[in-house]
């Protein structure tokens, strides 16, 4: 595939990076209400939801643009394009695919907004991995459906407004992916109970939420009745491409590679260090192999193909480089490591690695563990048998 940008391809790229120059420059960026002007000028740009359909507020970008937008924004250390993340990456595509036209009426404009955070209800305590065994119950009652059961580790759930809620319709299947039903529900709905779960980095982004006769109404369903597993399998692999977003890891390294440099260890500069180094480089071999990877969906992409289990590839580096930069990291910095960000002694970079760290498994666990995105991988890539 020959990525060499056209001229209309290099003009959008003047333009992205001039804009850039423009509202990230360091007096922007010392503005009060720099995330807001931000977030507000992206949005008039139609760079939130690039890929978008125009008439639903999207920007119709095309898919070299996306890329060229992403490159530039990355390379610069650009903010978010929103503040609705999951809504931006893996519901909004959802709803596009699959949604009702007043769905897409309903909820896509808003996301584009930033208006509402949305969270995602697939894992309970007994289905995590085998998704498809999930247990948590919708009834229909004329018009609405009612839910009862159970979700764990549902990042965001206490301030988001909606939830992507995995649930079962039909218990009699023959095949377990059958009968399962994706419905769109409203956070404050009468029923719905949030428990936050602290984490060991010490926040509570996570939460149980439990569901007792929740009333849904029909026109929330979203796609098919008992046919939701093809709505979650098209959600994950969105999930799964945008954990394994290359560009930011490229500047993640510099850091560490910076960090390197200007901290002493064994009386010279760590970067001198022949273990160190070595790892440096793999990360760095590791990163390009996820590039060129990337280059492989991006030409599927173009010849119009949708992504599918090939994403699980660079979710299973990105899950070894989070764990491995974060601990050449924190080997570099030594005893300081053992500081945290809101500690007064704390080492280089404020602890910034630390708490880097502790956070390994948003990216590692979150989206599927590494054990199934290899099984993913042997299973529908190679043609590996189960057994
Ligand atoms: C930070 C974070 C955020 C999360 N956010 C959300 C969210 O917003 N919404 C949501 O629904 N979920 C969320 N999750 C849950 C996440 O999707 C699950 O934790 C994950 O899918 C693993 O499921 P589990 O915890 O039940 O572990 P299990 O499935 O019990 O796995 C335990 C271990 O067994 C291994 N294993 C399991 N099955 C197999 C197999 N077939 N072959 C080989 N090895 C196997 C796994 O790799 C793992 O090492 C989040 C998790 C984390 C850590």
């Amino acid at each position: 595939m020959d990525f060499k940008l056209t001229s209309e391809e290099e003009a959008f790229r003047d333009e992205v990076r001039a804009f850039i120059k423009e509202n990230l420059s360091e007096e922007a960026r010392k503005d009060p209400n720099f995330m807001a002007t931000w977030l507000k000028n992206v949005r008039e740009k139609r760079w939130v939801g690039f890929n978008w359909p125009e008439e639903y507020g999207g920007g119709g970008g095309g898919i070299m643009e996306q890329v060229i937008l992403k490159e530039e924004m990355s390379k610069a250390g650009a903010p978010p394009l929103g503040t609705s993340m999951m809504g931006l990456q893996w519901v909004g595509p959802a709803i596009i695919e699959y949604g009702t036209e007043e769905q897409k009426k309903q909820f896509l404009p808003d996301i584009l907004d930033s208006k509402y955070q949305w969270c995602t209800g697939y894992s309970e305590p007994g289905s995590g991995s085998d998704l498809a065994s999930l247990q948590c119950r919708a009834v229909r009652d004329g018009d609405e459906y009612v839910v009862n059961g159970q979700k764990i580790w549902t990042s965001g759930a206490a301030y988001s407004k909606w939830i992507i809620l995995l649930t079962r319709t039909d218990f009699d299947t023959e095949d377990k992916h059958d009968g399962i039903t994706c419905l769109l529900v409203e956070m404050d709905s009468p029923g719905v109970e949030v428990r936050p779960i602290k984490n060991m980095a010490g926040s509570s982004h996570f939460a149980e939420v439990f569901f007792e006769d929740v009333r849904v109404p029909v026109k929330n369903l979203l796609g098919d009745e008992s046919k939701g597993w093809a709505v979650t399998v098209s959600a994950l692999a969105h999930e799964r491409s945008g954990i394994s977003e290359v560009a930011g890891l490229v500047s993640q390294l510099a850091q560490v590679v910076g960090l390197a440099k200007r901290t002493q260890k064994n009386g010279r500069p760590a970067s001198e260090d022949p273990g160190i180094r070595q790892r440096l480089a793999k990360a760095d071999a590791v990163i390009e192999g996820m590039r060129l990877n990337g280059q492989r969906f991006l030409t599927k992409q173009l010849k119009g193909e949708k992504l599918s289990s090939e994403t699980s590839i660079n979710k299973l580096h990105r899950a070894f480089l989070a764990i491995e930069m974060g601990e050449i990291a924190l080997e570099i910095q030594g005893s300081t490591s053992q500081y945290t960000e809101s500690t007064d002694g704390a080492g280089d970079d404020l602890g910034r690695w630390t708490s880097g760290a502790l956070g390994w498994p948003a990216v590692v666990i979150g989206g599927g563990t590494p054990n199934i995105q290899r099984n993913i991988i042997a299973e529908r890539i190679l043609g590996l048998p189960k057994d």
